[in-house]
């Protein structure tokens, strides 16, 4: 028989704060609620089955329509910095958090998304439409499936509500999962009152860090070591998060402290997109008109990111000398993650002196050409077997046939050969992405009640770099309808 919510062991270490850190309030029943989708892989971190998701009684908890037993549901609160500028309070909006399933494989918090008004709501109307439901749902489990640390989608449903954007859509709830969804911004909204902010620091550290308290060594010492070695983590997670997106083509879109991850996750999957033609100033929201979150300008947002996070720590104790040192740890922690990366995905098996030209030279290549991000690493494996492929996806082969040559002899100076290379990248590369033009499909499906192709991306994102046979269609660079495409902050 199947497991029923009420069978499984349900927490919510959260609720054990006090009050101030959130509102208890149950979810908005959504009308004629179904769920369209259930994360088979999600649901398996729960020790569930998406059958079992699919029982009415779960369809119901997935909805935002019952309680998950014992798991006192609420919305948290928060502030932040949107866009460089100090916002003031903010909050779950449309989002509940319903409590913490105890699975095998640990504590995992279910929280809806799009489940109704909160105390935090401001302007909003509590609601997620399907279309940025179906895009948050996908991306993050192409992100996991690119090794990248990510919040989990374990399922879709959709309902008739109607939801007023720029157009009247419909409106959908996804059910997330992480350990817990802490943000920058909690501890900013905490950091004029000490004795809260201790409470927070104590809860995070005891219950997502507790190794941190353990480590006696190390390079900190004195009372604020505890306090520098969390910062110091959260600096290393953030880093190796960002070179993680630098490396697949993936912007964020929206990296206000409020949507930052205390645990290095990425997380608030809105108008984010993965580039097809390549561009280092590539913006892929549109309502950032200034650029400030364009693909290059990522990591040093994150950077200040955490200075924010930083400042937020000192009233614990640390001064700010203390801090910087810190937060200096950053640049080095980022670059070891991505030249990791990026050596893999080029078949460089060491890092030797002059490949930092010859990468730069890459991405200049790319960036000047407006080559598609994706095929022109996964098509350099190819080379010199099949150079023509490779060539193709520039407007003008010349410059790569120049940059071509120096990659060859780079690369025939290693004791290497080619099959074990293409091996190498091909493992680092992956052929599938979550291109805009292939959510937007899964989204007209979605909008039909149809998740034929939200199941068949789903499963080709899973396992990125592995090439399957009959999905060639969706290795391809956008097509030319596709650049019509926009997203905004509107979700
Ligand atoms: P975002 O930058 O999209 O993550 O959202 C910033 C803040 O606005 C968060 O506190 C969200 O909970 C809130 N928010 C966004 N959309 C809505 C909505 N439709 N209804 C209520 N609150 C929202
Ligand atoms: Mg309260
Ligand atoms: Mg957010």
């Amino acid at each position: 028989s199947l497991i029923k919510p009420e069978d499984l062991k349900i927490a919510n270490r959260y609720a054990s704060l006090p009050e101030t850190f959130y509102t208890k309030l149950p979810p908005t029943p959504l009308k004629q609620p179904r769920l369209l989708h259930a994360n088979d892989e999600a649901a398996q971190l729960l020790g569930l089955t998406a059958q079992t998701l699919a029982q009415p009684e779960w369809v119901q908890v997935l909805a935002g329509s019952a309680p998950l037993p014992g798991g006192s549901s609420l919305a948290a609160v928060y502030s932040g910095h949107q866009f460089g500028v100090w916002a003031g309070q903010l909050g779950d909006g449309r989002a509940h958090l319903l409590g913490e399933i105890v699975g095998p494989h640990g504590n995992w918090e279910v929280q809806l998304k799009g489940s109704g008004l909160t105390p935090y709501s401001r302007m909003g109307d509590g609601k997620a439409v399907i279309r940025s439901s179906v895009r948050e749902y996908l991306a993050s489990e192409a992100m996991h499936g690119l090794g990248i640390p990510t919040t989990r989608a374990l399922s879709l449903v959709v309902a008739d509500d109607p939801v007023y954007r720029e157009t009247v859509e419909r409106a959908a709830v996804v059910a997330r999962l992480a350990p817990s969804f802490i943000r920058f911004g909690t501890f900013e909204h905490w950091a004029r009152q000490p004795e809260a902010l201790r409470r927070l620091f104590d809860f995070t550290v005891d219950n997502y860090f507790p190794a941190l308290r353990q480590e006696q060594n190390g390079p900190y010492s004195g009372p604020q070591a505890l306090t520098q070695r969390f910062l110091h983590e959260v600096v290393e997670r953030s880093a190796r998060l960002v070179a993680g997106w630098q490396t697949v083509g993936f912007c964020h879109g929206v990296m206000n402290t409020d949507n930052m991850s205390i645990l290095g996750l990425t997380l608030d999957y809105g108008p984010y997109g993965f580039m097809d033609a390549f561009r280092i100033d590539h913006i892929c929201n549109h309502t950032d008109r200034q650029g400030r979150y364009a693909w290059h300008a990522q990591p040093s947002v994150m950077h200040w990111n955490l200075c924010r996070l930083a400042e937020s720590l000192l009233p614990l104790g640390v001064d700010v000398e203390q801090a910087k040192t810190v937060l200096s740890h950053f640049e080095a922690a980022f670059l070891q993650e991505f030249q990791g990366r990026l050596q893999a995905k080029m078949g460089l098996g060491q890092w030797r002196e002059g490949d930092s030209q010859l990468v730069d030279d890459w991405w200049r290549l790319l960036h000047t050409q407006q080559a598609d991000f994706t095929l022109c690493f996964r098509r350099l494996a190819q080379v010199p077997a099949s150079d023509t492929e490779f060539l193709a996806l520039f407007a003008d082969d010349a410059p790569a046939r120049e940059w071509l040559l120096r990659y060859r002899e780079r690369v025939g100076e290693q004791a290497w050969a080619d099959p074990q290379r293409l091996a190498g990248m091909n493992a680092a590369n992956p052929l599938y992405v979550l291109r805009n033009y292939l959510a937007e499909q899964a989204i007209r499906g979605a909008e039909r009640d149809d998740p034929t192709e939200i199941d068949v991306l789903m499963r080709l994102l899973r396992t990125p770099c592995t090439e399957q046979t009959g999905a060639q269609a969706y290795a391809q660079a956008a097509p030319d309808w596709a650049r019509e495409l926009s997203v905004s902050c509107s979700s």
